[in-house]
């Protein structure tokens, strides 16, 4: 029997495996793709702290993204620039199969083309049945599968209770100058749409996504030709779709089970950008499976404390997102409109570069909330 089995391949999954495989225990990855990494639904956009604080190297790194341009409706736009790199863009394929090296190197076994259709726990064991027929035993379970909730559903763990649809693709095209972010209502209804610059082998690419409420096909088909007449993109790419979870099930742990990353949904509720904060997930299970496994605990009551551990780190940052999610979602065109312009003319430029961090926006949501005039804006109801 196994000590940890690992459902799915992906960055939460595979740190996850690479720290328990360090401590010595036996672990094995279950991936239902038959690479990994692949296929891949992601734009990549890491922050550099990422690659210190988990030790990665940042030869997966394509390069950095130093330029933000912020599309009102109207077409106005407010542009931002950082001094220093603080973020990438990453092949992502290479990121999440350097992962894999190394937990491999750790001695962890990785399984791929291995879909797992059903879990059990009880007492004694957690068995895991794959759809090719295997049947596995375990002490415990990682579940890393992603944003894909069958699997949490059935065992009791629930589903996020914000979502949105995704669309993507990466295509060749001219070299754009900065990151382009769109909004309104008929480019993206409670979302946004997104054109990143990548420069792989000295050749320009453009990954060009878009996450809104419904219809992503449509939304996704008229912005693709809007922005491609600008940038000259290649036609042929067909986007991956994928359901973004902006936000955690309400509940991480079982008996014998813990979840991470998408699994939990444990990502930013502002943009579903998850890796980071997948990665910290994946570190806090794998501190508590080691101290449940060498305890012999790894009971429901034992497990409870990853969930108060992550919820430590992030639940205060998870709300303010949802909060600030939920009062932009809320605005107009016009009010869209109005904020940008306030951004380009009006005072919130050194707030954002005193107070904007990637992966925690808590502090700039406040500064934001506390600028009267974007305050004025986000906060309507309260103004009318
Ligand atoms: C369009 C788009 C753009 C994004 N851009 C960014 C970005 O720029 N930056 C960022 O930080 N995040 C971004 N994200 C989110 C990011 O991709 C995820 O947060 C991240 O991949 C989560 O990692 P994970 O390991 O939890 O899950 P995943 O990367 O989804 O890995 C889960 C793995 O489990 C496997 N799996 C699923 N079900 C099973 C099963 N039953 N049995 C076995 N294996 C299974 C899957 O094949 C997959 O390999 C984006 C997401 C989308 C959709």
């Amino acid at each position: 029997m196994a000590d940890v089995i690992v459902v799915g391949g992906g960055p939460a999954g595979l740190h996850a495996a690479y720290l328990l495989g360090k401590e010595g225990f036996d672990v094995r990855v279950l991936e239902e793709h038959s690479s990994i990494g692949s296929p891949v639904h992601c734009t990549g956009i890491v922050a550099a702290e990422a690659f210190k604080e988990f030790d990665i190297q940042e030869s997966t790194a394509l390069h950095p993204l130093h330029n933000v341009r912020f599309y009102a409706p109207s077409g106005t736009s407010f542009e931002y620039r950082t001094r220093d790199a603080e973020v990438f863009v990453i092949d992502r394929r290479s990121f999440d199969q350097q992962l894999c090296d190394r937990a491999v190197a750790a001695g962890v076994t990785v399984t791929t083309s291995s879909k797992v259709f059903d879990i059990r726990t009880d007492d004694q064991r957690a068995l895991v049945v794959t759809s090719n027929g295997e049947c596995f035993q375990c002490r415990i379970i990682v579940l890393a599968c992603g944003a894909d909730y069958v699997l949490q559903r059935r065992l009791g763990l629930g589903v996020p209770n914000h979502f949105l649809q995704s669309a993507q693709i990466e295509t060749r095209s001219d070299l754009l100058d900065a990151v382009e972010i769109h909004t309104g209502k008929d480019i993206a209804p409670g979302g946004f749409g997104w054109a990143v610059p990548v420069i792989r082998n000295d050749q320009s690419y453009v990954r060009l996504g878009l996450m809104c409420a419904s219809r992503v096909d449509h939304y996704f088909a008229n912005f693709r030709s809007r922005i491609g007449k600008q940038w000259n993109l290649e036609s042929s790419a067909i986007p991956r779709r994928k359901i973004l979870p902006l936000g955690p099930i309400p509940k991480t742990f079982g008996n014998r089970i813990i979840a991470v990353g998408d699994a939990a949904g444990i990502v930013k509720p502002t943009t579903g950008g998850g890796i980071y904060y997948g990665l910290v997930s994946a570190s806090i299970a794998a501190r508590t499976v080691t101290a449940g496994l060498r305890s012999n605990d790894i009971s429901s009551s034992f497990l409870a404390q990853y969930d108060k551990a992550w919820r430590n780190a992030f639940q205060a940052e998870i709300e303010s997102q949802l909060m600030f999610r939920k009062l932009a979602t809320r605005l107009n065109d016009t009010e869209i409109d109005q904020l940008v312009a306030l951004a380009k003319y009006n005072g919130l430029r050194p707030l954002i570069r005193m107070t904007a961090r990637f992966n925690h926006q808590r502090t700039l949501i406040n500064a934001v909330l506390g600028h009267p005039g974007a305050r004025r804006i986000l906060l309507k109801e309260l103004f009318s």
